[in-house]
């Protein structure tokens, strides 16, 4: 006897649809499975025979082939044992074979058939919601699916379970839980620094890239954990984009299905694959991780160079896409990049108290090392000096604090998008234009710079709810390239 069930295997953050045919013949005992499967799908055998037997059922002393179809799409991961086990139970008659003409599975059984979690239950989910089927799987995932909205799901513990028949549809759903800031760092919390928190402020409002330089110990970690507190509010959409990521690396989504932006600090060490994903089978990497909030780097120059030149096209793009043998994975990669590093390589290049023991081509060789094209993408770049010991002793208190910020961040947003879509150019004023020329001319900016300088223009022109982009928004963003020129 034949039967099928549906379920997904994973390319990036979709589930894209699978079949599996279970074959039940007469010969001698044999349990294969076909269909380009990895070695955990390959694995579902021994699985499948212990939980079906310990859960009461009867495992066939016959002969039983398992195909995954489409055969040329790569199958990976241990979704696939709560399908193939259904399957086995509809071709011996142990379930009714109709059971799953609309009802599509996942998930991993134990030895004892207990149900379990697998990375991705989200995109099974969207996926499953899609094709218009419900989903069985795994009870503990029922709140992380409950965010789809009108998914069907029938969570089950154990595959003993659906011997008296499917589950219920359980139609979500709670609304997730109350958004909203918990930026672990307030802008309040740090002292002085106020051109940087301008220019976080002025980040988070145009979406712009955030370069600091200064010496060790100058704050620039501080500053850059504030930054996703300045974010505005994640849409719906963005919370499932970013939660689909983090549920196809097997991490927990329900800080981002609550709208919690991700903060990623990877290592200086990491590697191309850790940095932008890749793997087999692949996987999201850090930039992905941290879609829709801030990835921060720090030692920029110290991170390989093919390492920081990998994230050029995912900057640019807001996806990384991997071509693989088996074809195409993209992942999103929307984030806000804040880089740190010092000045020179001993850290103390223009610092009033300590003297540099760098000479001038070493300088421009640490420089040289994040390349001019990643250079260029870095909108925002600034000076962050170490702050006077008497801010700190006396304890005074900042002007700035994350609310009062991320309030303007938004009126920004807002008036940039009231105001008519004029392209930036159009709406320079006339000495604002020359102001521009000049400064690109003395500083030989490249096209792709002055692009970025005039979207950081238009910016600093919404944050002051201008229609036109002034000489002094253009002045104000010219300040902020100055560091490469010194
Ligand atoms: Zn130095």
């Amino acid at each position: 006897m034949q039967a099928t069930v549906p379920t997904g295997t994973l390319v990036g953050v979709d589930a894209v649809p699978v079949e599996v045919q279970a074959d039940v013949s007469a010969g001698l005992p044999l349990f294969g499975i076909v269909g380009l499967a990895d070695a955990a799908v390959m694995e579902a055998r021994d699985r499948v025979r212990a939980a079906l037997r310990s859960s009461g059922y009867d495992f066939p002393n016959a002969r039983v082939i398992v195909n995954l179809a489409p055969a040329p799409l790569r199958k990976h991961g241990t979704g696939f044992d709560l399908p193939i086990a259904l399957a086995v139970l509809c071709a011996t008659g142990q379930l009714p074979t109709e059971t799953f003409s609309n009802v599509s599975a996942v998930g991993e059984l134990g030895l004892d058939g207990s149900v379990r979690s697998v990375p991705g239950m989200l995109a099974h989910a969207v996926a499953a919601n899609g094709r218009g089927m419900d989903l069985l799987g795994p009870a503990a995932a029922a709140d992380v699916v409950g965010a789809v909205p009108e998914l069907r799901y029938r969570p089950v513990d154990s595959i003993g379970a659906v011997r008296a028949g499917l589950p219920g549809r359980r139609s979500h759903t709670s609304d997730a839980p109350a958004a909203d800031v918990q930026a672990d760092v307030d802008l309040a919390d740090i002292a002085g620094h106020e051109t940087a928190k301008r220019c976080l402020e002025i980040a988070a409002a145009g979406g712009h890239n955030l370069l600091l330089v200064g010496p060790p110990g100058s704050g620039k970690t501080m500053l850059a954990r504030a930054m996703c507190g300045l974010l505005p509010p994640l849409t719906p959409n963005e919370r499932l984009e970013a939660a689909l990521v983090q549920s196809v690396a097997g991490r927990d989504p329900r800080a981002s299905l609550a709208g919690v932006r991700p903060f990623r600090a990877p290592h200086h060490s990491c590697s191309i694959a850790g940095l932008v994903g890749g793997g087999t089978p692949p996987l999201p990497g850090e930039i992905s991780l941290a879609h829709t909030g801030v990835l921060f780097l720090d030692e920029f120059p110290e991170f390989g160079p093919a390492t920081l030149q990998s994230l050029r096209q995912p900057l640019e793009e807001g996806a990384v896409t991997l071509v693989r043998a088996c074809g195409v994975v993209r992942y999103p990669s929307r984030v806000t990049l804040v880089a740190a590093m010092n000045p020179c390589r001993c850290g103390y290049q223009g610092d009033p108290a300590r003297s540099c023991s760098c000479s001038s081509p070493m300088i421009a060789q640490y420089k040289a090392r994040i390349g001019g094209p990643l250079y260029d993408r870095m909108d925002l770049s600034i000076r962050v000096d170490r702050i006077d010991p008497s801010l700190l002793i006396d304890e005074i208190a900042s002007p700035s604090s994350t609310e009062a910020a991320r309030a303007r961040v938004l009126a920004a947003r807002e008036f940039g998008r009231s105001r008519p879509p004029v392209g930036v150019r159009a709406s320079l004023t006339r000495s604002a234009r020359h102001l521009l020329e000049a400064g690109a001319r003395g500083a030989s900016l490249s096209g792709r710079a002055v692009t970025r300088l005039l979207g950081v223009a238009r910016t600093i022109a919404d944050m002051s709810a201008s229609a036109r982009v002034e000489e002094e928004h253009v002045g104000e963003a010219l300040g902020y390239r100055a560091w490469e020129y010194q």
